[in-house]
């Protein structure tokens, strides 16, 4: 995918302050960090979204990475939310499978209104 910002930054050709790296996944934080902790976790190869055929080890290499950040974080104890927005209603903007983990705060416990 020449023009997806995620694989550019998987392939450190985009600059991204990175949190957690393997072969297979790298984290790295939110440029527009909604909480204190705002860090996204994706796998390198592109997929669009959670729903696109994802190879399920792989599925399971960004989720066992969400432990990993979230110790790297801090908030492994205090507990955390991780959100993958998935195509248009689910409000998906950056179209790379990626894998919020937002924390750092007490989090609203339910959602507000549609907009
Ligand atoms: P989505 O709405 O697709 O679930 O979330 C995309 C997220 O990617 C947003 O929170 C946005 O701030 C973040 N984002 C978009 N472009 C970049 C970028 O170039 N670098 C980083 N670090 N984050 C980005
Ligand atoms: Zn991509």
């Amino acid at each position: 995918m020449n023009d997806c910002i995620f694989c550019k930054i998987a392939a450190h050709e985009v600059a991204a302050q990175v949190v957690y790296e393997d072969d297979d996944v790298i984290a790295f934080e939110d440029v527009n960090p909604q909480v204190p902790v705002h860090t996204l976790i994706i796998p390198k190869q592109h997929y669009a979204h959670v729903g696109d055929n994802v190879p399920p080890d792989l599925l399971g290499k960004v989720f066992s990475a969400v432990r990993v950040v979230a110790e790297a974080k801090g908030v492994a104890e205090s507990g955390y939310r991780i959100i993958a927005n998935s195509g248009e209603d689910g409000r998906q903007t950056v179209h790379h499978l990626h894998v919020h983990l937002l924390g750092g705060t007490r989090l609203p416990i339910r959602m507000g209104p549609a907009d």
